[in-house]
């Protein structure tokens, strides 16, 4: 049961049982009102519900089996992005405490379910996403959560970086180096290690978007980090030659901007 620490488990009846497909991350709306929407959630005329619900308090309640069973937020978004409903108006904006909620949670779903630690506008990929941007499609609500709200995303990404402990850990990466053990490693005697330290960064974050287990996390760009890493290339877009699994500037840095190190020459 995936349940977060720290959360107020409240199960609702409007969930679909098993109904995640992907984790691809959280989506932020907005409440629109005041008070626990617990009871509003536990009616099945509703047809309502969300993964959380965070008070202006600091509050937060858990309605489901977060990264199982989906809950009714977000209409096609649901069986891949988890939900939080966040208490007020979408003309205000998040409470300190608020923020601070919202980052626990997603640093707990980057723990639980690689959801990479980053701001994105997208109903496709991964990171911390708002119901407005799924159009039609994820219910017809652009006004959720309000500009002010989706302006605090990348606040809510920055303290969950702190929260995991990856901004004063993850440093700086060289591109050359990391080139030259994923070139060199993978023919080399089992377990050969090139550029140990960066390359344990580079999978760190690999594992982190769930790409790599941890039995692989080991400084060695191995042929099963370069699967992982060409897997990394194609989720971002690349294809092909682009897609080989030996890193590029513009994929290293991305991924560095999700999982905290940056990426020298
Ligand atoms: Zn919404």
């Amino acid at each position: 049961m995936a349940r977060m620490p720290g959360a107020d488990y409240r199960p609702v009846v409007n969930v679909h049982k098993n109904g995640v497909l992907e984790h691809r991350g959280l989506v932020l709306h907005v409440q629109d009102g005041t008070g626990s929407p617990y009871g509003w959630f536990n009616q099945t005329s509703s047809q309502a519900s969300s993964d959380f619900w965070v008070g202006t308090g600091g509050t937060i309640e858990q309605y489901c089996d977060t990264g199982v069973d989906y809950a009714f937020a977000q209409a096609a978004g649901n069986p891949y992005y988890a939900s939080v409903e966040t208490e007020g108006r979408p003309d205000t904006a998040l409470t300190a405490e608020q923020l601070e909620g919202v980052a626990h949670i997603y640093a707990w779903g980057h723990s639980a379910f690689g959801w990479p630690l980053a701001v994105v506008d997208s109903t496709t990929e991964h990171g911390f996403t708002y119901h407005g941007v799924g159009g039609e499609a994820w219910g017809n609500h652009p006004d959720c959560p309000g500009d002010l709200r989706k302006a605090q995303r990348p606040a809510v990404i920055a303290r969950a970086k702190e929260i995991v402990g990856t901004t004063s850990g993850g440093g700086s990466v060289s591109l050359a180096h990391v080139v030259a053990a994923a070139r060199k490693d993978p023919g080399a005697a089992q377990g050969h290690t090139t550029h140990r330290s960066e390359v344990l960064v580079v999978e760190r974050a690999l594992q982190a978007e769930g790409l790599l287990a941890a039995q692989w996390v080991d400084g060695s760009f191995g042929t099963k980090t370069v699967t992982a890493y060409a897997a990394l290339q194609r989720r971002y877009g690349f294809s092909g030659a682009d897609a080989d699994g030996i890193p590029g500037r513009t994929s290293l840095t991305r991924l560095g901007a999700a999982h905290g190190f940056t990426v020298t020459a």
